[in-house]
C-alpha cells in the first residue's frame, strides 16, 4: 500500500507551527509497513485541500489528512475532503450526541459551533474521539482512502494507534514490517563514504540512505519484510557489510559525543579540557549530550592573546592538555588550539592533543571557521580522536 500525508493548517504555512504530525505518521507508517511517497502542507481553504487530496490519490492508495476539524469557521477540512471526492457534508445527529456527552462529561455546555463538527462527507465512517471533541473519519472510495485526524498533536496520535492502525490491519491487510537502523561514521570525505558504500546505496531492500552534517555522518538503513525477525536479518547483513568496509570510521549506533561520554561512563574516566578559543567546540558538543558534563572534570578556556602559527598551536594544544590533566588529576585530557589567523584560501589550522596515560596523541586539520558550523568539526576531530584511544584503535 502506497500512502501520502496531507498536513492541513495555514500556522504550517506561515512556519509558526512546526509539522510534527507527519513526521510522527511517517514514522508509523514505516513501522507498518506502510510505503510513504510524499508528504504535503496546505492551509486552511477547501479548494486547495481538495486539490491536494485529489492529486495525492492519483498517486497513492491512502492518504492521511490531519488539522483542521475544529469546531470554527476557519476549520475547513472537512469540506475540502467532501469537495475532493464530489461528495456533500451530511449531518450526523450520533456524532452530534457523543460531542455533546464529551462537554458534559467536562462539565461544560456543548457551543453552536461545535455543531460544525457532527458533518462528515456524505458515507464516511466516523471515528469516536475520546481525547478531543472532533470526531475522526475514513473515506472509502473508487479513488482510494482518505483518513482525516485531527491536528492537537495528542489527539491524531491517539487515534492514530487506537483506530487509524487497526484499520490498516484488520480491515486492509497491511501486515509488512519496515524497520530502520541508523549508524553514525566520521573521518571520512562524504564521496569516500559514497563510493564505498554505492552498491548498497543502489539496493532496494534493504535501502541506505546517508546524511551528513561537519564531517559526521547518519547512515539509515532501511529494511521491508514480512516479519520483524526477517526485517532484523536484512538489517544485520547490510550492517555487516557497512563495518566491513568503514571499519573504525563507524562511531557507533549512537551519535559521536554520545558515544564518547557513554565509553567515558562504562570505563568510569573522567576528562579535563582546554579549550583555546572562546567558541569552546568540544565543551559544547559534550554539554549536549545528557550527562556529557558530569565526564567532565575541568575546563580552561583560554582564546589567544596573540598570533600564533600552526607550530605553536600544536604546542599550544598539548601544554593545555597536559596541564589540565595535571590540575584535575586526570587520566584524560582534551585540548584545541587554531592558529590565529586563517590562511589564503580562509582555512584555519586547528590542533588537538589528546593527553592520556600512555603518551599523547596529536593532529592537525584545516577548518573554515568563519562560519559557525566550522567550530563543530573541530569537536568532531576531537571527540573522535578520543572515541579511537578509548576503543584502543590507532589514531
Ligand atoms: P481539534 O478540533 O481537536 O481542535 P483540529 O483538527 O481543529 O483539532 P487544528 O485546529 O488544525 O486541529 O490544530 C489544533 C492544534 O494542533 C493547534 O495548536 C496546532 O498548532 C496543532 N497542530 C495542527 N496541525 C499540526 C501539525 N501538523 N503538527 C503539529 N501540531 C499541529
Ligand atoms: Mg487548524
Amino acid at each position: 500500500m502506497d500512502a501520502e500525508i496531507i498536513a492541513i493548517g495555514s500556522e504550517l504555512l506561515l512556519g509558526t507551527t512546526i509539522d510534527t504530525n507527519s513526521a510522527y505518521l511517517a514514522r508509523e507508517l514505516a513501522a507498518a509497513g506502510v510505503n510513504l511517497f510524499r508528504k504535503s502542507v496546505v492551509g486552511d481553504n477547501a479548494e486547495r485541500i481538495a486539490q491536494a487530496i485529489r492529486e495525492a490519490l492519483a498517486r497513492a492508495d491512502l492518504v492521511i489528512c490531519t488539522g483542521g476539524l475544529g469546531p470554527t469557521l476557519d476549520d475547513v477540512t472537512r469540506e475540502g475532503v467532501a469537495l475532493a471526492f464530489g461528495r456533500p457534508l451530511e449531518f450526523r445527529q450520533d456524532l452530534l450526541d457523543q460531542i455533546r456527552e464529551r462537554f458534559s462529561a467536562m462539565g461544560r455546555t456543548m457551543s453552536e459551533s461545535n455543531r460544525r463538527q457532527a458533518f462528515v462527507p456524505a458515507g464516511a465512517r466516523a471515528i469516536a474521539n475520546p481525547r478531543g471533541t472532533a470526531p475522526a473519519f475514513i473515506v472509502e472510495d473508487p479513488m482510494g482512502t482518505v483518513i482525516v485526524l485531527p491536528g492537537v498533536p495528542y489527539e491524531m496520535r491517539y487515534l492514530f494507534e487506537h483506530a487509524v492502525l487497526p484499520y490498516l490491519r484488520d480491515e486492509r491487510g497491511v501486515t509488512d514490517v519496515i524497520l530502520v537502523k541508523t549508524l553514525h561514521a566520521t573521518g571520512l570525505g562524504e564521496s569516500v563514504i559514497g563510493e564505498l558504500l554505492a552498491d548498497l546505496m543502489q539496493q532496494e531492500n534493504p535501502t541506505l540512505g546517508i546524511s551528513a552534517k561537519q564531517a559526521r555522518y547518519e547512515l539509515r538503513i532501511g529494511a521491508r519484510a514480512s516479519s520483524r525477525a526477517a526485517a532484523e536479518a536484512l538489517i544485520a547483513s547490510a550492517e555487516a557489510a557497512i563495518r566491513e568496509r568503514l571499519g573504525p570510521h563507524l562511531t557507533g549506533d549512537a551519535p559521536l559525543a554520545e558515544t564518547v561520554v557513554r565509553l567515558l561512563q562504562e570505563r568510569a574516566l573522567s576528562l579535563a579540557l582546554f579549550e583555546g578559543a572562546a567558541a569552546a567546540p568540544i565543551y559544547r558538543a559534550l554539554a549536549r549530550v545528557s550527562g556529557g558534563l558530569d565526564q567532565l572534570r575541568g575546563l580552561v578556556v583560554q582564546p589567544l592573546a596573540g598570533p600564533v602559527d600552526e607550530a605553536a598551536a600544536a604546542a599550544l594544544a598539548l601544554t593545555g592538555a597536559t596541564s589540565a590533566a595535571e590540575r584535575w588529576g586526570c587520566p584524560l585530557a582534551l585540548g584545541a588550539q587554531p592558529a590565529s589567523e586563517p590562511d589564503p584560501s580562509g582555512l584555519t589550522a586547528v590542533c588537538v592533543a589528546l593527553v592520556t596515560p600512555e603518551g599523547s596523541r596529536e593532529v592537525t586539520r584545516r577548518y573554515d571557521l568563519r562560519q559557525p558550523e566550522g567550530w563543530e568539526f573541530v569537536a568532531t576531530l576531537a571527540l573522535d580522536l578520543t572515541r579511537r584511544y578509548l576503543l584502543g584503535a590507532p589514531a
